[in-house]
Protein backbone atom coordinates (compact mmCIF):
# COMPACT_ATOMS: atom_id res chain seq x y z
CA UNK A 1 0.00 0.00 0.00
CA UNK A 2 1.30 3.24 -1.29
CA UNK A 3 1.05 5.58 2.01
CA UNK A 4 0.56 9.73 1.27
CA UNK A 5 2.59 12.46 2.77
CA UNK A 6 -0.33 12.75 6.16
CA UNK A 7 0.48 16.31 5.87
CA UNK A 8 -0.74 16.89 2.23
CA UNK A 9 -4.09 16.47 4.64
CA UNK A 10 -4.23 19.60 6.57
CA UNK A 11 -3.71 21.80 2.93
CA UNK A 12 -6.79 23.84 3.02
CA UNK A 13 -8.49 23.55 -0.39
CA UNK A 14 -8.46 27.05 -2.08
CA UNK A 15 -11.18 27.68 -3.47
CA UNK A 16 -10.29 31.75 -3.88
CA UNK A 17 -9.94 31.83 -8.03
CA UNK A 18 -12.10 28.63 -8.71
CA UNK A 19 -15.05 30.11 -6.73
CA UNK A 20 -14.20 33.40 -8.27
CA UNK A 21 -14.50 31.36 -11.82
CA UNK A 22 -17.86 29.69 -11.04
CA UNK A 23 -19.77 32.65 -9.67
CA UNK A 24 -18.50 34.89 -13.32
CA UNK A 25 -19.74 31.67 -15.21
CA UNK A 26 -23.15 31.79 -13.61
CA UNK A 27 -23.26 35.32 -13.96
CA UNK A 28 -22.52 35.15 -17.46
CA UNK A 29 -24.99 32.85 -18.12
CA UNK A 30 -27.89 34.76 -16.49
CA UNK A 31 -26.71 37.67 -18.18
CA UNK A 32 -25.31 37.21 -21.60
CA UNK A 33 -25.18 40.64 -22.98
CA UNK A 34 -23.62 42.21 -19.90
CA UNK A 35 -20.00 43.23 -20.50
CA UNK A 36 -17.64 41.67 -17.94
CA UNK A 37 -14.42 43.70 -16.78
CA UNK A 38 -11.84 41.66 -14.82
CA UNK A 39 -9.76 43.49 -12.30
CA UNK A 40 -8.73 40.43 -10.51
CA UNK A 41 -6.01 38.81 -12.27
CA UNK A 42 -2.42 39.04 -11.11
CA UNK A 43 -1.18 38.30 -14.88
CA UNK A 44 0.41 40.54 -17.08
CA UNK A 45 -1.42 41.14 -20.39
CA UNK A 46 1.40 43.90 -22.33
CA UNK A 47 3.49 41.85 -24.61
CA UNK A 48 7.20 41.10 -24.33
CA UNK A 49 9.12 44.54 -25.03
CA UNK A 50 10.80 43.50 -28.15
CA UNK A 51 14.66 43.50 -27.42
CA UNK A 52 13.47 40.13 -25.29
CA UNK A 53 11.87 38.41 -28.30
CA UNK A 54 14.69 39.82 -30.57
CA UNK A 55 17.32 37.92 -27.98
CA UNK A 56 14.48 34.84 -27.75
CA UNK A 57 14.70 34.34 -31.79
CA UNK A 58 18.62 34.73 -31.57
CA UNK A 59 18.70 32.57 -28.50
CA UNK A 60 16.93 29.56 -30.70
CA UNK A 61 18.69 30.64 -33.76
CA UNK A 62 21.81 29.36 -31.50
CA UNK A 63 20.38 26.20 -31.20
CA UNK A 64 19.95 26.09 -34.73
CA UNK A 65 23.27 25.53 -36.17
CA UNK A 66 26.44 23.15 -34.89
CA UNK A 67 29.09 26.01 -34.25
CA UNK A 68 26.68 27.95 -31.51
CA UNK A 69 24.51 25.08 -30.33
CA UNK A 70 24.28 24.85 -26.17
CA UNK A 71 23.08 21.89 -24.15
CA UNK A 72 22.74 21.72 -20.63
CA UNK A 73 23.88 24.65 -19.53
CA UNK A 74 24.97 25.84 -15.56
CA UNK A 75 22.17 25.23 -13.02
CA UNK A 76 22.92 28.01 -11.38
CA UNK A 77 22.08 29.83 -14.69
CA UNK A 78 24.75 31.58 -17.76
CA UNK A 79 27.33 33.82 -16.48
CA UNK A 80 26.34 36.70 -18.86
CA UNK A 81 23.01 36.92 -17.36
CA UNK A 82 24.38 36.47 -13.70
CA UNK A 83 26.46 39.14 -14.08
CA UNK A 84 23.91 41.66 -15.61
CA UNK A 85 22.01 40.68 -12.74
CA UNK A 86 24.06 41.26 -10.06
CA UNK A 87 25.37 44.38 -11.62
CA UNK A 88 21.74 46.08 -12.81
CA UNK A 89 19.60 44.70 -9.80
CA UNK A 90 22.10 44.41 -6.99
CA UNK A 91 25.28 46.37 -7.24
CA UNK A 92 24.04 49.81 -8.86
CA UNK A 93 22.27 50.01 -5.90
CA UNK A 94 24.81 49.68 -3.28
CA UNK A 95 24.87 45.70 -2.49
CA UNK A 96 27.17 43.76 -2.42
CA UNK A 97 25.70 41.05 -4.36
CA UNK A 98 28.31 39.25 -6.99
CA UNK A 99 27.42 37.33 -10.11
CA UNK A 100 28.02 33.49 -8.48
CA UNK A 101 25.60 34.73 -5.65
CA UNK A 102 22.71 34.42 -8.20
CA UNK A 103 20.61 31.08 -8.76
CA UNK A 104 18.81 31.75 -12.05
CA UNK A 105 15.43 29.33 -12.01
CA UNK A 106 12.32 29.17 -14.02
CA UNK A 107 10.77 31.61 -11.32
CA UNK A 108 9.99 32.66 -7.78
CA UNK A 109 6.87 30.44 -7.03
CA UNK A 110 9.28 27.22 -7.41
CA UNK A 111 11.90 29.29 -5.63
CA UNK A 112 9.83 30.73 -2.97
CA UNK A 113 7.99 27.44 -2.56
CA UNK A 114 11.20 24.65 -2.95
CA UNK A 115 13.24 27.09 -0.22
CA UNK A 116 11.79 25.72 2.62
CA UNK A 117 13.32 22.36 2.10
CA UNK A 118 16.50 23.24 3.68
CA UNK A 119 15.81 23.91 7.08
CA UNK A 120 14.55 21.25 9.70
CA UNK A 121 11.17 19.94 10.00
CA UNK A 122 10.83 21.64 13.75
CA UNK A 123 11.88 25.07 12.47
CA UNK A 124 9.24 27.68 13.19
CA UNK A 125 8.28 29.69 10.61
CA UNK A 126 6.79 33.37 10.25
CA UNK A 127 4.45 34.36 7.88
CA UNK A 128 2.48 37.34 6.74
CA UNK A 129 -1.11 37.85 6.68
CA UNK A 130 -2.38 38.35 4.15
CA UNK A 131 0.20 37.29 1.79
CA UNK A 132 0.93 35.17 -1.57
CA UNK A 133 -0.56 31.90 0.23
CA UNK A 134 2.39 29.89 -1.72
CA UNK A 135 4.83 30.29 1.69
CA UNK A 136 1.90 29.06 4.07
CA UNK A 137 1.44 25.75 1.55
CA UNK A 138 4.64 24.63 1.44
CA UNK A 139 5.44 24.76 4.38
CA UNK A 140 2.27 22.39 5.37
CA UNK A 141 3.22 20.15 2.74
CA UNK A 142 7.03 20.18 4.50
CA UNK A 143 4.99 19.61 7.98
CA UNK A 144 5.72 22.53 9.59
CA UNK A 145 2.56 23.88 10.31
CA UNK A 146 0.59 22.29 12.99
CA UNK A 147 -3.09 21.90 12.49
CA UNK A 148 -5.24 23.97 11.23
CA UNK A 149 -7.61 25.55 13.84
CA UNK A 150 -10.74 28.00 13.52
CA UNK A 151 -8.27 29.78 10.25
CA UNK A 152 -4.87 28.96 11.08
CA UNK A 153 -2.13 27.03 11.77
CA UNK A 154 -1.51 26.23 15.28
CA UNK A 155 2.71 25.99 13.81
CA UNK A 156 2.82 29.26 12.40
CA UNK A 157 3.76 32.95 13.51
CA UNK A 158 1.55 34.84 11.42
CA UNK A 159 2.39 38.35 11.18
CA UNK A 160 -0.53 40.62 10.98
CA UNK A 161 -0.62 42.98 8.38
CA UNK A 162 -3.34 46.02 8.88
CA UNK A 163 -4.15 48.90 8.87
CA UNK A 164 -3.01 49.62 12.26
CA UNK A 165 0.78 48.53 11.19
CA UNK A 166 0.31 50.54 7.63
CA UNK A 167 0.39 46.97 6.18
CA UNK A 168 4.05 46.74 7.41
CA UNK A 169 4.25 43.87 9.91
CA UNK A 170 5.39 44.23 13.92
CA UNK A 171 8.44 42.39 15.20
CA UNK A 172 6.63 39.00 16.62
CA UNK A 173 6.33 38.42 20.34
CA UNK A 174 7.49 34.33 19.61
CA UNK A 175 10.94 33.67 17.83
CA UNK A 176 10.89 32.62 14.67
CA UNK A 177 13.55 30.68 12.33
CA UNK A 178 12.38 31.68 8.82
CA UNK A 179 10.70 35.27 8.28
CA UNK A 180 8.65 35.61 5.63
CA UNK A 181 8.57 39.07 4.18
CA UNK A 182 7.47 40.32 0.75
CA UNK A 183 7.48 44.20 -0.25
CA UNK A 184 5.44 45.53 -2.50
CA UNK A 185 3.21 43.09 -0.87
CA UNK A 186 0.63 40.98 -2.97
CA UNK A 187 -1.84 41.31 -2.42
CA UNK A 188 -1.48 44.65 -0.49
CA UNK A 189 0.62 46.87 -2.32
CA UNK A 190 1.58 48.05 0.69
CA UNK A 191 6.20 48.58 0.31
CA UNK A 192 8.44 48.83 3.36
CA UNK A 193 10.82 51.53 3.98
CA UNK A 194 14.65 51.42 4.64
CA UNK A 195 14.03 52.17 8.43
CA UNK A 196 11.29 49.54 8.37
CA UNK A 197 13.46 46.40 6.75
CA UNK A 198 16.17 47.43 9.20
CA UNK A 199 14.08 46.70 11.99
CA UNK A 200 13.24 42.95 10.75
CA UNK A 201 17.29 42.51 9.51
CA UNK A 202 18.29 43.50 12.97
CA UNK A 203 16.42 41.16 14.42
CA UNK A 204 16.88 38.51 12.14
CA UNK A 205 19.98 39.25 13.32
CA UNK A 206 20.17 39.24 16.78
CA UNK A 207 17.68 36.03 16.83
CA UNK A 208 19.72 33.67 14.23
CA UNK A 209 16.72 33.84 12.49
CA UNK A 210 16.55 34.07 8.09
CA UNK A 211 14.66 36.31 6.12
CA UNK A 212 13.18 34.97 2.98
CA UNK A 213 12.36 38.51 1.01
CA UNK A 214 10.19 37.78 -2.00
CA UNK A 215 11.08 41.01 -4.16
CA UNK A 216 8.88 39.90 -7.18
CA UNK A 217 7.56 43.49 -7.09
CA UNK A 218 10.17 45.60 -6.95
CA UNK A 219 9.77 46.85 -10.69
CA UNK A 220 7.13 48.77 -9.45
CA UNK A 221 9.28 50.81 -6.96
CA UNK A 222 9.23 54.32 -8.27
CA UNK A 223 9.93 56.50 -5.18
CA UNK A 224 13.97 56.79 -4.85
CA UNK A 225 13.87 56.69 -0.99
CA UNK A 226 12.57 53.27 -0.90
CA UNK A 227 14.71 50.10 -1.14
CA UNK A 228 14.00 47.77 -4.04
CA UNK A 229 16.49 45.28 -2.65
CA UNK A 230 16.43 43.98 1.05
CA UNK A 231 20.50 43.78 0.73
CA UNK A 232 19.96 47.49 0.44
CA UNK A 233 20.07 47.56 4.32
CA UNK A 234 23.82 46.74 6.02
CA UNK A 235 23.87 43.21 7.19
CA UNK A 236 21.20 41.73 5.55
CA UNK A 237 23.75 39.76 3.51
CA UNK A 238 24.34 38.04 6.83
CA UNK A 239 20.53 37.00 7.54
CA UNK A 240 18.70 37.18 4.05
CA UNK A 241 17.87 35.96 0.67
CA UNK A 242 16.10 37.77 -2.14
CA UNK A 243 13.08 35.83 -4.59
CA UNK A 244 13.03 37.97 -7.75
CA UNK A 245 10.72 37.16 -10.88
CA UNK A 246 10.98 38.07 -14.55
CA UNK A 247 7.25 37.55 -14.82
CA UNK A 248 5.99 41.36 -13.57
CA UNK A 249 9.44 43.24 -14.24
CA UNK A 250 8.93 42.13 -17.98
CA UNK A 251 6.14 40.59 -18.90
CA UNK A 252 7.83 36.79 -18.39
CA UNK A 253 4.69 35.04 -16.96
CA UNK A 254 4.30 32.31 -19.67
CA UNK A 255 8.06 32.28 -20.65
CA UNK A 256 9.03 31.45 -16.64
CA UNK A 257 12.94 33.01 -15.31
CA UNK A 258 13.73 33.94 -12.12
CA UNK A 259 16.48 33.73 -9.12
CA UNK A 260 17.34 33.64 -5.84
CA UNK A 261 20.44 35.79 -4.38
CA UNK A 262 21.88 34.44 -1.78
CA UNK A 263 24.83 36.01 -0.26
CA UNK A 264 28.00 33.96 0.43
CA UNK A 265 27.95 35.31 3.97
CA UNK A 266 24.75 33.78 5.14
CA UNK A 267 24.68 30.86 8.07
CA UNK A 268 22.62 28.35 8.90
CA UNK A 269 23.02 25.97 12.05
CA UNK A 270 22.61 21.86 12.53
CA UNK A 271 21.34 20.61 15.62
CA UNK A 272 25.02 20.46 17.33
CA UNK A 273 25.42 24.20 16.68
CA UNK A 274 27.82 23.77 13.67
CA UNK A 275 27.94 26.52 11.10
CA UNK A 276 26.87 25.67 7.29
CA UNK A 277 26.86 28.18 4.15
CA UNK A 278 23.01 28.75 3.05
CA UNK A 279 24.79 29.44 -0.51
CA UNK A 280 26.62 25.98 -0.54
CA UNK A 281 23.44 24.09 1.25
CA UNK A 282 21.16 25.46 -2.07
CA UNK A 283 23.76 24.96 -4.36
CA UNK A 284 23.80 21.22 -3.84
CA UNK A 285 19.67 21.39 -3.42
CA UNK A 286 19.55 23.28 -6.87
CA UNK A 287 21.86 21.22 -8.81
CA UNK A 288 20.73 18.02 -7.86
CA UNK A 289 16.62 18.74 -8.46
CA UNK A 290 17.32 21.67 -11.46
CA UNK A 291 19.14 21.78 -14.85
CA UNK A 292 19.17 25.01 -15.84
CA UNK A 293 16.42 27.62 -16.71
CA UNK A 294 16.82 27.26 -20.78
CA UNK A 295 19.37 29.31 -22.69
CA UNK A 296 16.74 31.43 -24.74
CA UNK A 297 15.06 32.29 -22.27
CA UNK A 298 18.00 33.64 -19.99
CA UNK A 299 18.64 35.59 -23.39
CA UNK A 300 15.84 37.32 -23.43
CA UNK A 301 15.87 37.88 -19.47
CA UNK A 302 19.82 39.26 -19.86
CA UNK A 303 18.04 41.66 -22.83
CA UNK A 304 16.21 43.40 -20.05
CA UNK A 305 19.15 45.14 -18.72
CA UNK A 306 20.30 46.45 -21.42
CA UNK A 307 19.81 49.91 -22.05
CA UNK A 308 16.84 49.42 -24.61
CA UNK A 309 15.19 46.71 -22.20
CA UNK A 310 15.51 49.08 -19.51
CA UNK A 311 13.49 51.71 -21.57
CA UNK A 312 10.72 49.15 -23.05
CA UNK A 313 10.66 47.30 -19.73
CA UNK A 314 9.99 50.61 -17.83
CA UNK A 315 7.58 51.25 -20.48
CA UNK A 316 5.24 48.80 -19.53
CA UNK A 317 5.38 49.61 -16.26
CA UNK A 318 4.71 52.56 -16.60
CA UNK A 319 1.75 51.67 -18.09
CA UNK A 320 0.37 49.63 -15.55
CA UNK A 321 1.24 51.88 -13.07
CA UNK A 322 -0.84 54.85 -14.25
CA UNK A 323 -3.50 52.19 -14.21
CA UNK A 324 -2.71 51.43 -10.55
CA UNK A 325 -2.99 55.27 -9.89
CA UNK A 326 -6.22 56.03 -12.07
CA UNK A 327 -7.62 52.81 -9.39
CA UNK A 328 -6.32 53.91 -6.25
CA UNK A 329 -7.78 57.99 -7.45
CA UNK A 330 -11.03 56.57 -8.18
CA UNK A 331 -11.15 54.29 -4.68
CA UNK A 332 -9.93 57.64 -2.71
CA UNK A 333 -12.43 59.73 -4.10
CA UNK A 334 -15.64 57.50 -3.42
CA UNK A 335 -14.58 57.95 0.50
CA UNK A 336 -13.14 54.59 0.88
CA UNK A 337 -9.46 53.85 2.26
CA UNK A 338 -7.07 52.04 0.42
CA UNK A 339 -3.15 51.19 0.14
CA UNK A 340 -0.78 50.12 -2.38
CA UNK A 341 -1.61 51.80 -5.92
CA UNK A 342 1.85 53.33 -5.92
CA UNK A 343 4.83 51.69 -6.22
CA UNK A 344 2.44 48.36 -7.29
CA UNK A 345 0.25 47.21 -9.01
CA UNK A 346 -2.32 46.57 -6.44
CA UNK A 347 -4.87 48.43 -4.49
CA UNK A 348 -5.88 46.66 -1.69
CA UNK A 349 -9.47 48.85 -0.58
CA UNK A 350 -11.08 48.22 2.43
CA UNK A 351 -14.83 47.59 1.84
CA UNK A 352 -16.22 47.85 5.36
CA UNK A 353 -18.67 44.61 4.46
CA UNK A 354 -17.79 41.14 3.82
CA UNK A 355 -14.86 40.39 0.71
CA UNK A 356 -17.45 38.34 -1.04
CA UNK A 357 -20.98 40.06 -0.21
CA UNK A 358 -18.60 42.90 -1.89
CA UNK A 359 -17.17 41.08 -4.93
CA UNK A 360 -21.07 39.66 -5.88
CA UNK A 361 -22.13 43.31 -5.12
CA UNK A 362 -19.61 44.62 -7.61
CA UNK A 363 -19.92 42.05 -10.39
CA UNK A 364 -23.68 42.05 -10.26
CA UNK A 365 -24.56 45.63 -10.36
CA UNK A 366 -21.22 46.82 -12.09
CA UNK A 367 -19.85 43.49 -14.10
CA UNK A 368 -16.56 43.85 -12.24
CA UNK A 369 -14.49 41.04 -11.22
CA UNK A 370 -12.33 42.01 -7.96
CA UNK A 371 -10.21 39.31 -5.59
CA UNK A 372 -12.32 39.43 -2.07
CA UNK A 373 -9.18 39.75 0.71
CA UNK A 374 -9.96 36.29 2.34
CA UNK A 375 -8.28 34.32 0.09
CA UNK A 376 -5.12 35.64 1.50
CA UNK A 377 -5.70 34.78 4.93
CA UNK A 378 -7.67 35.86 7.46
CA UNK A 379 -6.25 39.46 8.21
CA UNK A 380 -7.57 40.21 4.14
CA UNK A 381 -11.49 39.77 5.23
CA UNK A 382 -12.98 43.15 4.97
CA UNK A 383 -10.95 43.94 1.80
CA UNK A 384 -10.99 42.82 -2.27
CA UNK A 385 -7.69 43.36 -4.22
CA UNK A 386 -7.95 45.17 -7.56
CA UNK A 387 -5.10 44.88 -10.18
CA UNK A 388 -3.68 46.99 -12.56
CA UNK A 389 -2.52 44.78 -15.18
CA UNK A 390 -5.55 45.12 -17.48
CA UNK A 391 -5.82 46.93 -20.62
CA UNK A 392 -6.02 51.30 -19.89
CA UNK A 393 -9.57 50.96 -21.68
CA UNK A 394 -10.76 48.56 -19.16
CA UNK A 395 -9.11 49.93 -16.31
CA UNK A 396 -11.23 53.33 -17.40
CA UNK A 397 -14.37 51.82 -17.68
CA UNK A 398 -14.20 49.98 -14.63
CA UNK A 399 -13.30 52.73 -12.58
CA UNK A 400 -16.40 55.03 -14.47
CA UNK A 401 -18.77 52.42 -12.99
CA UNK A 402 -17.13 51.13 -9.64
CA UNK A 403 -16.99 55.29 -8.21
CA UNK A 404 -20.40 55.72 -9.30
CA UNK A 405 -20.94 51.83 -7.26
CA UNK A 406 -18.93 52.76 -4.28
CA UNK A 407 -21.14 56.45 -4.12
N1 LIG B 1 5.91 36.00 -5.50
C1 LIG B 1 4.80 36.74 -5.46
C2 LIG B 1 4.57 37.65 -4.32
C3 LIG B 1 3.85 36.65 -6.49
O1 LIG B 1 2.72 37.37 -6.43
C4 LIG B 1 4.10 35.78 -7.57
C5 LIG B 1 3.14 35.62 -8.69
O2 LIG B 1 2.10 36.18 -8.77
C6 LIG B 1 5.26 35.03 -7.56
C7 LIG B 1 6.15 35.16 -6.51
C8 LIG B 1 5.55 34.03 -8.64
O3 LIG B 1 6.27 34.54 -9.68
P1 LIG B 1 6.75 33.66 -10.91
O4 LIG B 1 5.85 33.96 -12.04
O5 LIG B 1 8.17 34.07 -11.13
O6 LIG B 1 6.67 32.22 -10.51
Amino acid sequence: MIKINENYKKLQTSYLFSDIAKRVAAFQKENPDKEIIRMGIGDVTLPLADVCIREFHKGVDDLASKATFKGYGPEQGYEFLRQAIAENDFQSRGASINADEIFVSDGAKCDTGNFQELFSQDAVIAIPDPVYPVYADTNVMAGRSGDFINGRYSRYIYLDSTEANNYVPDLPAQRPDVIYLCFPNNPTGATATKEQLKKWVDYAKKNKALILFDAAYECFIRNPELPKSIFEIPGADEVAVEFRSFSKTAGFTGVRCGFIAIPKKCMVWDVEGKEYSLHALWNRRHSTKFNGASYPVQRAAAAVYTPEGKEQVKANIDYYLKNAAMIKQAVISAGYRCTGGDNSPYVWVNTQTDSWKFFDRLLHECGIVCTPGSGFGSCGNGYVRFSAFGSRENTEKAMDKLVKFLK
